[in-house]
Parts: structure tokens; sequence; C-alpha cells
């Protein structure tokens, strides 16, 4: 039976040590939960650490056989490894960065080497079990390293990651030393996972600009594989929060609240201790509004309860102690005998005190300067009801708002915005407040944490699922047998090759352009089979074409057809332009000009502006600027602008490489037709096509093609498995 390992840093479980033994529970934490009604019959794992110390390798023995029979397995960390990795590189130099704190980035050689030393330990606790056709999902920044050591050791798995904590712009994440080896770590995951968006595009193009990687949409092409990358917003356990509400000890303590406070109105807020949570900003906002309207004083108070975090490092303790005196000066300021504008809790609260809070709270104020997602803002949604709704203030650098578009959404640093948004929630109408939650509330309802791990784990298996697909394709044996038979059974083949990310893979340096000595060796033996004609059908220029494969006698057609090599002669299709139009050149000299790193190819019959070395936001900008300008002239000149694989060309509307390709099939009575290509300009070729051909696509899906390759690897293995002799 096919399993599932989910890995995260930590085990969702306490353990205690009694006089007795071991006591082992396990925590039902929001993962934990949604892994819990998992649409599969697969049998669950999971792996980390157990958040006990083991000193001797008896007691190792005796928690790792705890917790075997809850499906967990353990990884041991001592002291030294909590300190380096886990507070250390995670917490003090992942966790700043990517909650946009640059300044508090700690960068420590002793951390970066602890981080790996404990991703690798994940790694070797993996090996032994798992196996190929399993699914590994691993959890967040703690291990970003582990799916390439997992794709290392594990072949045949799939495996997915997703990232908690939001994915900074490039502009930040650029300033890691570490940065490729992170980018390179996650990237040996099948299916990359963030809670919005923007966390996904900040991804890729840090991926684009650091690793100079091929990444189109959604997909990043390596040279073997491609890497998946979507999102899945995290949801909660809907239905507990929902009918944890309405439990008579829920109740009885928001009545007893209700009592003490009177007709007070309350103002929730719930936060871990961190930085990244803007709680020093809250309290400014709050003390402003009290400030602005004296109305309101002695009507409103805001219960914050911070949970105590990381309290012994330095940067959380001042945290605290600011926090502290802002409260006391605050409430030194307004307190009245009677009331106390904010009443502060630095503890843990129990589940149904903090139900009770939630059920109670006219107001729950979120104002993180950043946060992942924060799951706060939706447990208190969840526990409001229809007949007493509340109102969500929420912060939109939470990745919450971007589906909890029913809250007031503020900025955090903008104060004024804040205190509006709190008078406004305070004077909302009953019926608006209803309208909201509910349209909040169907929301996260429907998109629960199960859904939530649900839909990544069938993503990730159904990428899993096409991945041997596309590889049975190719070199096994459904279509790649029935494609040999035809071929064998052929006695007058066409075959016809695009060159550039076909047969050689597309690159920014020209000298990795030219043809490798496996694919000359390919060409020679296609050649020598005296029913085959092999043409290559480029967009290059005739030159080059001549000199790359001097000596073999192929046939080519050039400049996407303008002119054709057949039995050794050049036969010219276009005449070679004299003069390029004056209007033309100086649209494409512009764009040069105001283009860092793009360049003009002149060819004898086309232009081809090149930006394969440009700045990626850029290079779009100015490719679309360029086509924008170059139609109307092309128009009058009877030529057509394409665009291609990071080049725009212009050439003779007469000329394609479907015009070669019809040329060929009107001189013989082919029985075989193939045609094989990446890029826009080979659709004419397929679109060309008799009813039988064969055309294959290489890279994304082409509506013109009835095959596709999806790597340009696996183009040589395709059609060395084709055409060899005696191979079956
Ligand atoms: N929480 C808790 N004990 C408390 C207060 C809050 O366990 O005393 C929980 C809260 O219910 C929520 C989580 O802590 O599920 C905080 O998650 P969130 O995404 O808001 O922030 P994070 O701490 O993960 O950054």
């Amino acid at each position: 039976m096919m399993k599932i390992f989910i890995i995260a840093n930590r085990l969702p479980v306490q353990i205690e040590r009694h006089a007795d033994g071991l006591c082992v529970t396990p925590s039902a934490g929001g993962l934990a939960t949604g892994l819990g009604s998992l649409e599969t019959t697969a049998e669950k794992y999971w792996i980390g650490w157990p958040g006990i110390h083991a000193e001797t390798e008896a007691e190792k023995t005796e928690i790792r056989d705890a917790l075997r029979v809850h499906n967990f397995f353990p990884v041991f960390l001592d002291q030294d490894e909590i300190e380096n990795y886990y507070e250390g590189y995670s917490n003090s130099t992942i966790w700043p960065l990517c909650h946009y704190f640059p300044s508090y980035v700690e960068y420590k050689s002793a951390y970066w080497e602890a981080y790996q030393t404990v991703n690798e330990r994940f790694a070797e606790a993996a090996r032994p079990l798992v196996e190929a056709g399993d699914a590994v999902w691993v959890q967040d920044y703690q291990l970003m390293l582990l799916p390439a050591l997992l794709r290392a050791c594990c072949p045949g798995i799939g495996i997915g990651y997703f990232h908690h904590i939001p994915f900074p712009s490039y502009e930040l994440f650029r300033a890691l030393p570490e940065r490729k080896a992170l980018l390179n770590g996650l990237l040996g995951a099948d299916l990359i996972g963030f809670h919005t968006h923007d966390y996904m595009r900040h991804f890729i193009s840090t991926v684009y600009r650091v690793l100079n990687l091929n990444c189109h949409l959604d997909e990043i092409n390596l040279r073997d594989r491609i890497v998946h990358v979507d999102t899945f917003p995290m949801g909660i356990n809907y239905d507990h929060y929902r009918s944890s509400a309405e439990q008579p000890d829920v109740i009885a303590e928001t009545d007893r609240l209700k009592e003490m406070l009177g007709q007070q109105s309350v103002i929730l807020s719930v936060d871990r201790l961190d930085y990244s949570k803007g709680i020093l900003h809250r309290l400014e906002a709050f003390a402003g509004f009290l400030d602005a309207h004296p109305e309101y004083r002695e009507e409103v108070s805001l219960a914050m309860i911070v949970v105590p975090s990381r309290d012994s490092v330095e940067k959380y303790a001042d945290l605290k102690e600011g926090i502290d005196r802002a409260i006391g000066d605050i409430n030194g300021r307004f307190s009245t005998m009677s009331w106390t504008p904010i009443h502060y809790f630095y503890r843990p609260f129990p589940f149904t005190e903090l139900m009770a809070l939630y059920r109670l709270a006219d107001v729950c104020l979120v104002t993180p300067l950043r946060d992942g997602m924060n799951l706060v803002a939706k447990e208190y949604l969840a526990a409001k009801r229809e007949t007493d709704p509340g109102v969500l203030i929420l912060s939109e650098m939470a990745g919450a708002a971007v589906e909890l578009d029913q809250a007031i959404i503020i900025n955090p640093n903008d104060l004024m915005d804040v205190q509006a948004a709190i008078l406004t929630a305070l004077s909302m109408p009953q019926t608006e407040k209803r309208e909201r939650l509910l349209t909040m509330q169907r929301r996260i309802s429907k998109h629960n944490v199960n859904r939530w791990a649900n839909d990544f784990l069938q993503e990730l298996q159904s990428i899993t699922a096409q991945n041997r697909e596309v590889l049975q394709q190719i070199v096994g044996k459904r279509l790649m047998t029935e494609l040999r038979e035809h071929y064998e059974a052929a006695k007058n083949r066409l075959l016809v090759l695009d060159y550039d990310g076909t047969l050689a893979p597309f690159t920014a340096k020209p000298a990795e352009a030219m043809p490798s000595p496996e694919l000359l060796d390919l060409l020679k033996r296609m050649k020598a089979d005296a029913k085959n004609t092999v043409v290559i059908n480029s967009g290059r220029d005739k030159g080059t074409l001549d000199a790359w494969f001097a000596g073999l006698g192929l046939d080519f057609a050039a400049e996407h057809g303008a002119v054709y090599k057949q039995n050794n002669t050049w036969t010219v299709v276009q005449t070679p332009l004299e003069n390029w139009d004056e209007e033309i050149m100086a649209i494409m000299t512009h764009a040069i000009e105001k283009t860092p790193g793009a360049s003009l190819e002149v060819k004898d019959t086309s232009l081809v502006w090149h930006y394969r070395n440009v700045d990626v936001w850029l290079a779009e900008l100015r490719a679309q600027q360029l086509i924008n300008a170059l139609i109307g002239p092309a128009y009058r000149l009877g030529m057509q602008v394409v665009p291609g694989h990071k080049i725009v060309e212009i050439k003779p509307a007469s000329v394609s490489k479907g015009v070669e390709l019809e040329r060929r099939l009107n001189e013989s009575d082919f029985d075989f037709v193939l045609a094989i290509g990446d890029d826009t300009t080979d659709e004419d070729m397929f679109n060309a096509l008799p009813a039988d051909g064969i055309s294959i696509k290489v890279g994304d899906l082409s509506a013109a093609a009835k095959y596709r390759i999806p790597l340009q690897s696996s183009v040589l293995p395709f059609l060395d498995f084709l055409t060899k002799r005696g191979v079956h």
C-alpha cells in the first residue's frame, strides 16, 4: 500500500517522563487534523523532532518504541543543534528575512552548518522508511534543503514542500549568502506550495533571477524534470471551532466574562510574542483611538493575549519589555477606578477560555506587519454567531487577507487607518456585520484544513503520476512502441527537425548551442538509412548550419525556409533583402538601446531581437512594446512579427517552416512524416502535416501538435529509440 510521510521539524506530540515510563499524547494541531481526514487509503506516517532530549541510546529506543505505535518516527537533536539549526538558522536567519526584517537577520556560519547537518539527519531518517511510489510532504522553512536531499537518496518518490511563512521579494532573498543552496534544496520537490499568489510570484522570480532557470507561469523547467508551484491557502478545522464555541463550558465562561465587563465592548487580539505581529503598532493605534475619541473611554477595552515565545532570545526579550512598557503607559494614562483600557495576558490560554473570548469579542484586531497566513483571524470568525456577529479588522500583510476580503482591511503601519477601522467596527450596523461574517464563514467552512491537505496531496499525486505517464510515452511502452512499429514498417520517411530547444538545449551561452557529438552521431545514423529524408528546419542562418553539420550531407531549411539545402545545393526561396526598411531598423535600434543585454541579429531575410540575457520583467515589457511598434510597418511591407523563445523576429510573411514542409511533401509520397519542434514558428510545420503526420511539441502544450515531450533532454533518447535498428 502507498504511504504518505509528513516530515516536519516537530512531531505533533507531547512526551512527558513519568515515574512509570513515558507518556505520549498526540496533539491535534492544524496539520494533524487536516491529514486525519484525508480522502486516501494510504498509510500516514510522521517524521520529526519529538521535542524531548534523549541522553542515551536506551532512552532513544524507548522513545522510538513509544512513538512507533502512533506511526511517528523521531529525529533526535541535541541542545547544540536546537540552538544553531532551530533557534539559529531557522528562527534568526530565515524567519526575519521572510518576514521583511532584514536588519534582524543573523549570519553565522555555525547556524548554516547546523542547518545543513540537521536537514541531512532528516533525510537519513526518511531513507530506510520510504519506498518508490510513496509520497513525502516536507513542511516549512526549517527543512528547505530536504526535498533535494530526499530526491538524491530515495528514487521514485513524489516530493511536496509547503512553505508556511511568507516568501519575500527577490530583493530580500538575494541578500542571503546561502540563497542558491536553499533554492536548489526546494527544487528537489515535484510540487512547492505557498499560501498566496504573491509568495508564489516572489519565489518564481527569485528562482529565475538567482538560478537563471526557465520559468513559465507555474512551472520551473529543470533539465530533466519540471517543478510545479501552486497556492494552497491553509484553513482551520472549521467544524471543531464552530461546535466548540457552543459547548456549555465555553458559554458559561462567556457569560461570566460578560457579567464582569458589563456593557463594555471588547476588542480582542491574540498572538505569539513576535516582532512580525505588529503588537507595538497596535498598542499605539489603540492609544491614539482613545485620544481621538474620548467618548469611547470606559466603553471599550482591549483584551490582549500574548503567548510567550522565544523570550530567551534578545530581540524577543526587548519586544516583551517594550510591550510591558507601552501597556503600562496606556493603562496609567487612561484607566479609571472602574475601567482598565487594556487587559493584558502574557501566557498561553486554555482552549475553553480562548473560545469564550472569541465568542465574547465584538472586534478582533489582527495587525501583523507580515504573517504567512494568520489562523487566529479564521478561528475568531468560526466561533462567532449570526445572532451576535463580530467584526474582523485584518492587516493586508497577512496571507489571510486575500481570502477574507469582507474584513476591514488595514495597513498596520498606518496608525490613522487602524484607528478609523476601530471606529468603523465599533459603529457598524448589525446587518452589515452579519452579512460580512456569513460571507467569510462560507469561505472558511469550505476551504478548511482538510481541503487544504487534500488539495495539496492530490495535486502532488497527479503530478507524480503525470511524470510517470510522460516517461512512458517517450521511452516506455505504448506510444513509443506504436511509433516505432510504424517507423519500421515505412518505406519512405520524412523527418523534419527543429534545432534550438529541440535537438539542442535552449541556452544563453552561444558556445553551448553547438551540436553535441551524441547528436551528430544520431543524425549520421538517421541519414545513413536510405529510407529516411532528414531535414533540419531552423531559424538559424545557412552559414551556421553548414558549419555546425559539416560533412554530414544533411538537408536544411534555414531562416524559417527562406533558403533550403537539398542534395548539397542551397536554393533561395526568398531573395535576401539588400537594405532593411528604415523605420523597422529605427524601432529595433531604439529597443536595443533601451534594453541592457538585448542584441540584434541580422539575417539575410529576417531580423531577430534577442532578449535571453535581459532581466525578466524588462524583457517582457520591451518585447511587448517592440511587437506593438513593429506591427504597423510589418503589415505595410508584407512581413510578419513572430514572438519566439526569448526572441522577437520579423520576417517575410510568405516564408515559414510550414512552407518548407509543404514543398517536401509535394516532392515525394512519404508514408511516415514526423515534425518535432519547441517554438511558435514550429507550429507552422505542425499545421502543414498531413492528417496521419506525427507532430511533437517539445516543452509546453501546443494545440497544433498531436504529442508532447515536456523536456528537451528527452528528445535525443526518443529519436535514438525510434530510429535504432533491431531494438524492440
Ligand atoms: N493559540 C494557542 N494558545 C493561545 C493562543 C492562541 O494555541 O493561548 C493558537 C491559536 O488558536 C492559533 C495559533 O495559536 O491557532 C496561532 O496561529 P497564527 O497562524 O495566528 O500565528 P502563528 O503563531 O502561527 O504565527
